[in-house]
């Protein structure tokens, strides 16, 4: 396969060399149960005790205790919602966003067919929430508040700690848990300081260098959560099922090593804001959605009106240059992206969304790569594209 260049991270990221070479023992000589009883066990169940520790360092010094392997963040994400209403039968209401990630509207959607009511809030056109429909929608009958640290599609960080603090002020008794997937290993994610009022917070390996096939939910101490896989007594009976424990390894080897490069955030935010500045100099009527906002260091989602995203892919594809488009195909329809959708995004614009997000790997060369491809594959798509001739009061081609 040729060489490509990988702007895809917040789908996916690669795996961390180092973060390997610590799973490498325990897919090999260190197979044992961590359960068992015998000598040779105790290897795999000190090195996932270590783990425990060292990811409940890396999120503000909180408990080991409180951190709960799981499979992905969907997983953790099931478990924190179901969890928490199996936990508390008296309460039937919970808050979330329009803008979540799947793994968290389906199961409120599935809670909602379970009997929950569930209130979706929406955004404004730069994708953020709006505190005073917030507080509004805070009810006594509240039982769990469910919003994301970040927008895995515009990068846009929710005001977690202030959302998680008025919650509390309303009514200690609501839980809150927050979807970190996007921010842990890219923002400060202090449980103890910032973040102190959040009792359960999800988050996956594979989109901070670890392998696929391992997160975590942080769980406060005290909060009411049920198990959502019931059956052995592995993590303290809230999560059965025998420890995966070379990625468990793996994402806390991955952890600190995102703790070590936090100082090159300003080198992948650097190269973020230089891609926006040359792509919004060289392309006309091109937007960055959620631009107003605070957004992720790594990720930009551009706009780029009359074309469509799948096309864009296809040509970047060409150049080996791997992105995402906000729209999903499904079933032969395009179907746009939610996220964009409860932004107002122009329909001109919200099919022809494509989302570059970066890594602590990617190059300044990369960057130069896509700066001078980008420009060249958008006009062409316009020439061919109806909608471009069409389009009332765009710019004449050149112009920026
Ligand atoms: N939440 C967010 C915000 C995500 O970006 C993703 C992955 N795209 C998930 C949850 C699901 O993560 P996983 O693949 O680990 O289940």
């Amino acid at each position: 396969m040729n060489k490509i260049i990988y702007m895809d991270n917040n789908a996916t990221t690669s795996v961390a060399p180092e973060a390997f070479e610590a799973m490498k023992p325990f897919l090999t000589d260190q197979y044992f149960n961590p359960s068992s009883m015998y000598e040779a066990a105790r290897r795999p169940a000190h090195a996932i005790a270590a783990a425990r520790a060292t990811i409940a360092a890396c999120l503000g010094g909180v408990l080991p205790d409180e951190i709960v392997f799981t499979g992905c963040a969907t997983e953790s994400n099931n478990m924190a919602i179901f969890g928490a209403i199996r936990a508390n039968r008296g309460r039937r209401h919970i808050i979330t966003t329009a803008v979540e990630h799947p793994s968290v509207l389906e199961v409120c959607r599935e809670a909602a067919r379970e009997g929950c009511e569930v209130t979706f809030i929406g955004v404004n056109q730069q994708g953020e929430i709006d505190i005073t429909e917030f507080i509004r929608a805070l009810r006594p009958d509240t039982l769990l508040v469910t919003i994301m640290h970040a927008n895995n599609e515009t990068g846009v960080i929710f005001p977690v700690a202030e959302l998680a603090r008025l919650t509390k002020e309303t009514d200690p008794g609501i839980l809150f848990h927050t979807d970190a997937t996007q921010t842990v290993g890219k923002l400060d994610v202090d449980l103890k300081g910032e973040l102190s009022q959040v009792d359960m917070l999800s988050f996956s390996g594979h989109k901070l260098h670890a392998p696929k096939g391992v997160g975590s939910l942080f769980l406060r101490r005290g909060t009411a959560c049920r198990p959502f896989l019931c059956g052995g007594h592995q993590e303290r009976g809230l999560r059965a099922g025998t420890e995966n424990v070379g990625h468990i390894v793996a994402l806390a080897k991955a952890c600190e090593l995102a703790m070590a490069a936090r100082a090159d955030e300003t080198r992948v935010a650097a190269l973020r804001d230089r891609l926006q500045a040359q792509l919004c100099e060289r392309i006309p009527w091109l937007e960055v959605n959620g631009a107003g906002a605070q957004r992720l260091p790594n990720t930009l989602n551009l706009a780029c009106h009359s074309i469509e995203g799948e096309a864009i892919l296809y040509q970047l594809d060409e150049y080996g240059i791997c992105a995402s488009s906000g729209s999903a195909c499904t079933s032969g329809s395009l179907d746009p992206s939610h996220v964009l959708k409860a932004m107002k995004v122009p329909f001109t614009a919200m099919h022809g969304s494509v989302r570059f997000s970066l890594s602590r790997y990617t190059t300044a060369a990369e960057v130069d790569t896509l700066i001078e491809v980008f420009p060249g594959i958008v006009t062409r798509l316009r020439r061919l594209s109806p909608y471009w001739d069409a389009a009332a009061g765009r710019p004449q081609e050149g112009h920026s």
